[in-house]
């Protein structure tokens, strides 16, 4: 099962994403999240786009197509993307059509999480990332645990795009882009509202049993016997999906 999740930055797609992977074996391709590592590490890509990404603005369609099809060609996600930050125009949704096509898939769910600018300001100041397990966790909404190994304050991150001004930047962004992405999946009958403003375990709830109702317990089932039989390669794949993530 291929999925994407829509929603503006703040809205929680990182939040819910965590879930849903560890939950259905998934992969969390986050273009952002690839993008800023390229950034961090220095790579010839990072510092091509920093100031790009820095000021809140979008990378090139052809460098983010790269990105993406890196995984979709790859045999280990196979049927097992969520697509996270893509597409973000209706020339990317179509691309992301054409590449899945090309090997073999195609998307089964598209999550769209709704959430008001006044929430999203709150979520993107009181937002932090622990640097070793890639949890997220919120001052406001969803403060770390006190006396904590993993995520104790030192470990914590602030991202360096989530100032207010920025936020809104994005936010505008976000939404003058989306609409048309949105009318798209919503005419292939994939697209899916979830409300975001309720509380992360109700989300959780309410997208579990969307992913169910899609595919019934005949996929779950089949999962399962996947898992058995491949064993080793499940343990490994869900050890890279815990720390790619960082
Ligand atoms: P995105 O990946 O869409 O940018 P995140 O998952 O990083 O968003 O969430 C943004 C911030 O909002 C984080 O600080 C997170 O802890 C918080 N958050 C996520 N979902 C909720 C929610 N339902 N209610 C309150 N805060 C939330
Ligand atoms: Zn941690």
């Amino acid at each position: 099962m291929n999925l994407v999740i829509f929603g503006p930055p703040g809205a929680g797609k990182g939040t819910q994403s965590k879930f849903i992977v560890n939950k259905y074996n998934l992969y969390q391709l986050s273009t952002g999240e690839l993008l800023r590592n390229e950034i961090i590490n220095k790579t010839n890509l990072g510092l091509k786009i920093s100031s790009t990404m820095n000021s809140g603005n979008m990378v090139s369609d052809k460098i983010a197509s790269d990105l993406i099809e890196k995984f979709i060609s790859n045999e280990e996600y196979k049927n097992r993307l969520i697509f996270d930050g893509y597409p973000r125009n209706i020339s990317q949704a179509e691309n992301l059509n054409k590449l899945l096509k090309k090997y073999n898939q195609k998307i089964n769910l598209v999550l769209k999480l709704v959430v008001s600018l006044d929430s999203i300001k709150k979520r993107i100041s009181g937002r932090s990332v622990c640097s070793i397990c890639g949890k997220i966790y919120n001052d406001y909404f969803n403060p770390p645990p006190v006396n904590a190994n993993c995520c104790s304050s030192k470990y914590l991150q602030k991202r360096t795009d989530d100032t207010l001004d920025i936020a809104i930047l994005r936010y505008q962004t976000y939404e003058k882009n989306i609409k048309p992405v949105i009318d798209f999946y919503e005419e292939s009958k994939l697209l899916k509202v979830v409300n975001g403003e309720t509380s992360i375990s109700d989300i959780t709830n309410e997208i579990r049993g969307l992913i169910e109702g899609i595919k019934g317990w005949l996929w779950l089932i089949s999962q399962y016997k996947y898992a058995v039989n491949k064993n080793s390669l499940i343990y490994g794949s869900y050890s890279r999906n815990k720390y790619s993530t960082k």
